[in-house]
């Protein structure tokens, strides 16, 4: 199997046969992540740059820690102590970076498009770690392997998205990523937090999407329930009467699990609203598996960043490359 995309901008570009070589991939390197010794020679000599505009905690972190597992060298940019704070424009910034001839650039944007356009002018492939609303297609990927490794199979699951959909990319990848490999997914959520045409999303998988607006219905029988954060940096205004509130009526808790299926697991992006999305005592114990979801992280974006660096096929044995 080969790697069709030159740059990993969304989901929605991915086949499904991109993304089980991207899982499969990520299988290999999450055993890299166990051993004594956590590095393999694989992308030495390989310069990668992680270009945030956005702040950042896990996924920044992650890419420096996968890039530094292949024994890559990084480069962390970060837009205040840059030219851009000079007025240098973005596209600018980015032709001066490619003169520097690096071989894989991970951007963060608040603007959707931007990681698009980036690619456009360099020559080194470019991964979206997030641009505004539109998507985040590593976090999907992540979700992917953790609920693979949590269900064995995600076609037929339920998966129940909650929260803010309209203001969050982790919601739009993920529609196309559960949606593509075979699961029902249900937006849940309330009406002004819901985009009207969000169950066109999921492409080939028409039909695949569905909105509620009460939290009991959306995670009734529901295998993965997948909170999100508010995000207030996105909207000015009063969408919502008031936080809590919000918690009252989409917060999930340990009575209200009982709706979902027996075995359901509890997933959050992360950084989570403590008490608002999740109660604490979720967020911190099974049947939560945040913690597995950004250890998949590391392992799923050495894939990413091996699949990108040319390498289209999988890894040989890590035994056969470590150092
Ligand atoms: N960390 C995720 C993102 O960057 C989710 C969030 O911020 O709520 O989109």
């Amino acid at each position: 199997m080969t790697f069709n995309c030159r740059s990993l901008l969304s989901i929605e570009e991915l086949s499904r046969d991109d993304i089980e070589l991207v899982l499969e991939t990520a299988w290999r390197m999450k055993e890299v992540g166990q051993r004594e010794v956590k590095k393999v020679p694989t992308l030495r000599g390989r310069t990668v740059v992680n270009l945030f505009f956005e702040p950042s905690t896990r996924t920044r972190t992650s890419f420096e820690i996968a890039a530094k597992r292949l024994s890559a060298d990084l480069v962390n940019f970060s837009a205040s102590g840059s030219s851009l704070s000079k007025r240098e424009s973005i596209l600018d910034t980015a032709k001066t970076l490619d003169a520097m001839d690096p071989d894989l650039v991970v951007v963060r944007h608040q603007v959707a498009g931007v990681p698009k356009r980036i690619a456009d002018v360099l020559a080194a492939p470019v991964i979206n770690a997030g641009d505004g609303a539109h998507e985040h297609p590593t976090q999907a990927l992540l979700d992917l392997m953790t609920v693979r490794e949590e269900k064995g199979e995600i076609a037929g699951l339920t998966v129940a998205i909650i929260g803010d959909i309209a203001h969050s990319r982790v919601a739009r990848s993920n529609i196309h990523a559960f949606s593509k490999l075979g699961a029902s997914v249900r937006v849940v959520g309330p009406a002004t937090l819901v985009p009207p045409d969000i169950e066109r999303l999921g492409g080939a998988a028409a039909g695949a999407v569905k909105v509620f607006h009460s939290l009991r219905e959306g995670i009734e029988g529901a295998d993965v329930l997948m909170a999100l954060r508010i995000q207030r940096e996105r909207f000015a205004g009063a969408l919502l009467p008031s936080v809590r509130e919000y918690a009252a009526t989409f917060g999930l808790d340990r009575a209200r699990l009982r709706f979902a299926q027996d075995d359901a697991i509890v997933m959050h992006p992360g950084p989570v609203n403590r008490g608002v999305e999740l109660a604490h005592e979720l967020t911190d114990h099974r049947p939560s598996v945040i913690l597995d979801q950004v250890r998949n992280g590391v392992a799923l974006r050495m894939a990413v960043l091996y699949l990108l660096s040319g390498r289209s096929s999988l890894p040989a044995p890590p035994e056969a490359q470590s150092e």
